[in-house]
């Protein structure tokens, strides 16, 4: 079992496929995205992400990772195919499930021996089996009476992290009914087994559930502090001193809670929606997570009544946003809190001006393709020149260190809406700029 298939080679199947193959095993990431292949076999890496660039090399190099288009191919290459492909929200904010279906159709069609389907992306419950019934009657149309076994193995990693969360994960969580597909993910996993790394295994539809109650327990956390943020604002308190001495609390712990624009990101605002929808499906009310995906899109249009406030009214002024990855560390704009709140200033009447470190190609081509009020900025201070207002929407650590003296010269209003917390009030004060920061107490 050394050699191992990726179905969907993005941001997941990518950092799947090149860690396990610098665990020393071989690996074939395949996708149907050609340019993407043609790209990564000519050394080019469609993705931006830490550390990935150098270890798809070494691993390359060892001929230890390849690249193809060719299912048929991954598929006979390998007894165990992870499945890493999309699971977007659909109209109704329910996982769509045509990309796993299509990739579970496609093995049955080529598969000749046995296999074991491991799922990583991130699905409702109930999937697995839909998996299994598939490839089925897949092998039921070929007559081929062919043996195999479906397995969920969620996945935990950061984007702007992800190598590291793969190599040293919290937890590994195997979703099986049967020994033989445990031991042999147990196997491919064997280089973290030995380093003490924590596996759960249960049965298919608790490893599914494991991952959406996590994201969204992770994302109603940030709601959570939020909402305290607002509160904060409102009655003059600091969320900063508030947050370090809920962290305090070991039963509360210290992460996720950090008040923002809202979270976004390709994971939490399509899996609270998801899981609010199975719980529908199922006649139980997720009615907690339900407030949170409210609480947050909410949250996006409130930073654009704070900076609306502050400008008394969009129409006419200039409006230097920093940010525009949904978090930093990657280049990933999907459900970003940026984008709306650049499309809602806009719409206010609002030109606006726009620097990111790493995400301009993908808001220029996807998310805010077309948008006529943009300009896209050479850096922060290009941002800055001539706006009535800085907005900070993402916290890239070079947002941290500006030239705040610097900003001021080039901005013809005083507005710094610090909407990440990045810097102290008075700092900001101090530079002659008007700070507003989120739940923050003001000197
Ligand atoms: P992605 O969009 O970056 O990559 C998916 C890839 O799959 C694309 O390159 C696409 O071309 C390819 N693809 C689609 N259909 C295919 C098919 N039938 N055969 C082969 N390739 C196909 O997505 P992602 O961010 O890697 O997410 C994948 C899954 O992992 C999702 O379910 C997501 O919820 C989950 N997940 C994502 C993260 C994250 O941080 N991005 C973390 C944990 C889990």
């Amino acid at each position: 079992m050394n050699t191992i298939s990726v179905i969907g080679t993005g941001y997941v199947g990518l950092v799947t496929g090149t860690c396990l193959s610098e665990f020393g095993l071989n690996v074939v990431c395949m996708d149907t995205d050609a340019a993407k292949i043609r790209d990564l076999e000519q050394g080019r890496v469609p993705i931006f992400e830490p550390g990935l660039p150098a270890l798809i090399a070494k691993n390359v190099a060892a001929g230890r990772l390849r690249f193809t288009t060719d299912m048929a191919a991954a598929v006979s290459a390998a007894p165990v195919i992870f499945l890493a492909v999309p699971t977007p929200p659909g109209e109704d904010g329910s996982a769509d499930l045509q990309h796993v279906l299509a990739a579970a159709d496609a093995i049955a069609r080529h598969m000749t021996e046995y296999k074991v389907i491991v799922n990583k992306s991130t699905v409702p419950i109930g999937t697995g089996r839909r998996v299994r019934e598939v490839v089925r009657a897949g092998l039921d149309r070929r007559g081929a009476g062919l043996d195999f076994d479906v397995v969920s193995n969620p996945e935990f990693l950061r984007e702007g992290s992800a190598i590291r969360d793969f190599m040293h994960p919290d937890r590994i969580v195997i979703g099986s009914d049967n020994a033989k597909s445990r031991e042999i993910l147990r196997e491919i996993y064997n280089v973290l087994y030995l380093i003490d790394t924590p596996f759960i295994f249960t049965s298919l539809e608790t490893a599914e559930l494991v991952k959406y109650a996590s994201n969204a327990f992770l994302a109603t956390k940030i709601a959570f502090i939020n909402e305290v943020a607002n509160l904060c604002d409102a009655v003059r308190a600091d969320v900063r001193d508030i947050a370090r001495a809920m962290g305090m609390d070991g039963r509360i712990g210290k992460y996720f809670l950090h008040p923002g624009p809202g979270f976004g990101g390709s994971c939490f605002p399509k899996d609270t929606k998801a899981l609010v929808k199975i719980g529908q499906e199922h006649g139980v009310s997720m009615s907690i997570v339900d407030s949170v995906v409210r609480a947050n899109e909410f949250q996006r249009h409130r930073m654009v009544m704070k900076i609306e406030a502050g400008l008394a009214g969009l129409e006419g002024k200039v409006v230097g946003v920093l940010g525009l990855a949904f978090k930093q560390g990657t280049d990933d704009v999907r459900e970003s809190s940026s984008i709306p709140i650049i499309r809602e200033l806009a719409a206010g009447g609002a030109a606006v001006r726009v620097y990111d470190p790493q995400a301009m190609d993908n808001a220029r081509k996807l998310a805010l393709a077309g948008l006529d009020a943009l300009t896209y900025c050479a850096d922060e201070y290009d941002a800055a020149a001539g706006a009535d207002a800085l907005v900070i929407l993402t916290e890239w650590n070079q947002f941290r260190h500006l030239d705040l003296a610097r900003i001021a010269r080039a901005m013809r209003g005083r507005r710094f809406f610090d909407l990440r917390n990045l810097y102290e009030p008075d700092e900001v004060a101090g530079s002659g700029l008007i700070y507003e920061g989120l739940g923050r107490l003001q000197a």
